[in-house]
């Protein structure tokens, strides 16, 4: 049950810099397994910082504090080592690879995880097909090419199909892409549903600003990022109070 089960993630008075200043000051958080939370504040509290740390970015620094994987510190593990023990986070695959479909990626991705060298194209076309149904994506998007066109839409697809396929413990989804559409929100969140279904221990870290995406997924846990610390935690009413005033009560006075 959620919430009685030994945390699966903790963050513990987090701090990171990047090139040198200052931005997460302290970040406290725990998800459990079968949570779904979700991480909300103003441009520029430290969001994709603290979801490129979680990652073992080397863009950042961690400076004090840890992160924890079923009590196991992981905070100096590389993104590798991450993957493999079941961390997932969305926006793994480089952004410039051309000529690789969508079935390749996700078989070197999959055999990653799975600590294998190889995997039959066989067993992750199967797999694949089984979840791009269940998931309402069409066929033909197996074969596409990563980043070649690909819309908004297109990418959360993507990546959710990803998530489904390699069975991550947690999920860490960040919706840094200014712009996206009401149909790529719907796909995180319908994908976040299908796959919590399947795999109901998954616990979900969703960093987001948008409050659509909060009305779809409706999380459990609501968090409050600003200035780098979580100010504020709650559940979804916390998430209406800020879309009807704002971030101004959790800003420190100027
Ligand atoms: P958010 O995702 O909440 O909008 P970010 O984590 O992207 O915020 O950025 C927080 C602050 O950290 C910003 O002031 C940004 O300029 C700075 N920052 C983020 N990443 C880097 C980086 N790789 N190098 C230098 N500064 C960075
Ligand atoms: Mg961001």
């Amino acid at each position: 049950m959620p919430g009685d089960s030994a945390p699966l993630l903790t963050i513990e008075n987090l701090h990171a810099t990047a090139q040198g200043a200052p931005i997460l000051k302290g970040v406290n958080l725990e998800v459990r397994p079968g949570e779904v939370h979700a991480l909300m504040g103003p441009n520029g509290a430290g969001k994709s910082t603290l979801a490129g740390v979680l990652m073992g970015s080397p863009a950042y620094e961690v400076t004090s504090g840890s992160v924890r994987l079923d009590g196991e510190d992981i905070t100096s593990w590389s993104p590798d080592a991450r993957a493999k023990a079941g961390v997932f986070l969305a926006f793994q695959y480089p952004e410039a690879i051309s000529g690789v479909s969508v079935v390749q990626f996700l078989r070197q991705a999959m055999a990653a995880r799975r600590g294998m060298e190889d995997l039959s194209v066989l067993e992750v076309r199967f797999e694949m097909a089984e979840w791009m149904e269940r998931l309402g994506m069409d066929q033909s998007f197996a074969e596409r090419h990563l980043n070649e066109g690909f819309s908004g839409g297109e990418k959360k697809r993507n990546e959710i199909l990803q998530m489904a396929l390699l069975r991550p413990r947690l999920a860490v989804l960040d919706e840094t892409d200014s712009g996206l559409d009401i149909d790529a929100l719907r796909v995180v969140a319908n994908g976040v549903r299908t796959v919590r279904e399947e795999h109901p221990s998954l616990g979900c870290l969703v960093i987001t600003h948008y409050q659509k995406l909060m009305d779809e997924l409706q999380p459990s846990h609501v968090h409050l990022l600003v200035d780098g610390t979580v100010v504020d935690s709650g559940d979804m009413a916390l998430a209406h109070e800020v879309e009807a005033s704002g971030y101004d009560k959790w800003r420190a006075p100027a």
